[in-house]
């Protein structure tokens, strides 16, 4: 499948029926799988043969699900999680310990910032956050000797902040590491961060891929690049011996290809759990036959109610990195050349109050913390995600109290105009 364009991995991909088996992916709901002995059951714990044993592990319908993602990306391997949180703390968590050090770009994701700044700090992992406009110089003095992996967002929610991802990816290299690219918002329609460098790819599938607000998930994707045993010591759950495996040693028995994905699965997956049910990614695969049709729609909305909001008299700034002019422009055309995403930030001038006004005016556009949907939604961060901070603080990480999060759908352009339109009149 690997030599078709995207649109037909998009509908094609993952999932071959053989002669008389269903066309659609067959929804496996089942915990468990059945062998007739227990040599044979015994071979898949060994991790000697392939299969199915328990869905806390692996199941079909998500095994099918994944390799989809997997060739859309680009990759070799790949796995679902049941939510894009679990795919962040699985994909950096697998690479990097208690005494470790992480390096992540400052406009992450808010949650992700809280599970690597909070959560995952408890477990003695110390996280350093680059800003990700930073020069070669100041990223190169990021590292440290227990560095294990760097972690960036392709376009970052909601700062959309496009990342130089070539920058980070020879950094990390430069120090025997690998980046991990958070490619949710752009998707691999719009962006493919292995073709820039990146090792390991990671999405909320709740988002765009998903599309219709259906169901929560998440996926981790490995480029199958990176070479573990070159960097031995710096990686030795990959590189050593796993005594929970029978003394398997990862990168030996799974190569390139294979290592990342199976000890993630065969450690992580088997005692965190953090599996997405078969319907839901049953429900993800619906989204993906269409991701590529509905892309190009969210960014020609995208960039239609940028150019309104732009020369709007009430706007005091636009961001969107698809809009000429945009400060994220120029990299966006060269890792972005078809599109970016539907999501767009503004500024309105009256501060907080006229963002609130224009808010209660809004009938297309949903109040709600969801991104990346089929229904055009819309946030006000100052009154809800980020309503614990005074404005000092919301200034000082970029969330302005007059700025307005405005994920473009479906709709017809004209008409999320217009609702923006009478919306603005009304502050
Ligand atoms: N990454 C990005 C860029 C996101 O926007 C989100 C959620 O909004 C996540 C990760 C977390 O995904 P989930 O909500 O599926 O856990």
């Amino acid at each position: 499948m690997s030599d078709y364009r995207i649109g037909t991995k998009c509908v094609q991909s993952g999932y071959t029926p053989g002669n008389g088996e269903p066309r659609q992916i067959p929804i496996v709901q089942s915990t468990t799988f059945k062998y007739a002995t227990s040599a044979d059951m015994g071979k898949l714990f060994d991790l000697e043969a392939a299969g199915y044993f328990y869905t806390r592990l692996q199941n079909p319908t998500n095994d099918y699900v994944a390799a989809k993602i997997c060739d859309m990306e680009g990759g070799t391997a790949a796995m679902l999680t049941s939510s894009g949180q679990a795919a962040s703390f699985f994909s950096v968590f697998n690479l990097a310990n208690c005494g470790d050090h992480v390096i992540a770009s400052s406009t992450i994701y808010g949650g992700t910032y809280n599970l690597f700044a909070v959560t995952m700090k408890k477990m003695g992992i110390e996280f350093t956050f680059v800003d990700p406009d930073c020069s070669v110089e100041e990223l190169n003095a990021a590292f440290q000797p227990n560095t294990k992996v760097v972690f960036g967002e392709t376009i970052a929610n909601p700062a959309l902040v496009v990342l130089d991802i070539r920058k980070f990816a020879d950094a990390a290299h430069a120090h025997g590491v690998p980046l991990i690219i958070d490619n949710t918002f752009a998707t691999p329609v719009n962006c493919r961060p292995f073709e820039f460098g990146a090792d390991i790819v990671v999405h909320s599938t709740t988002k765009y891929m998903d599309g219709h607000g259906a169901g929560v998930g998440g996926c981790i994707v490995d480029h199958g690049v990176f070479d573990w045993m070159a960097h031995k010591d710096k990686f030795p759950g990959l590189t050593t011996p796993d005594d929970s495996y029978h003394g398997i040693t990862y990168a030996e028995k799974f190569g390139l290809g294979g290592a990342f994905i199976t000890k993630c699965t065969a450690q992580l997956m088997r005692d965190f759990g953090s599996i997405q049910s078969p319907q839901n990614a049953f429900l993800l695969n619906l989204g993906l036959e269409s991701l590529h049709v509905r892309m190009q729609k969210h960014c020609e909305n995208g960039l239609a109610v940028a150019k309104f909001l732009s020369q709007h008299e009430k706007v005091e700034s636009v961001s969107y990195p698809g809009l000429e002019g945009d400060k994220y422009y120029e990299i966006a055309k060269k890792e972005m050349p078809n599109g970016t995403c539907g999501v767009v930030s503004f500024r309105i001038k009256g501060g907080r109050k006229a963002a609130e006004e224009f808010m209660k005016h809004m009938k297309l556009g949903a109040i709600e913390t969801h991104v990346a949907d089929a229904r055009t939604c819309c946030l006000h961060p100052a009154s809800a995600t980020h309503r614990q901070m005074n404005d000092d603080e919301l200034v000082a990480c970029g969330v302005y109290p007059n700025l307005i999060r405005y994920s473009c759908g479906l709709e017809d352009a004209e008409d999320l105009i217009a609702d923006i339109a009478q919306a603005l009149d009304q502050v």
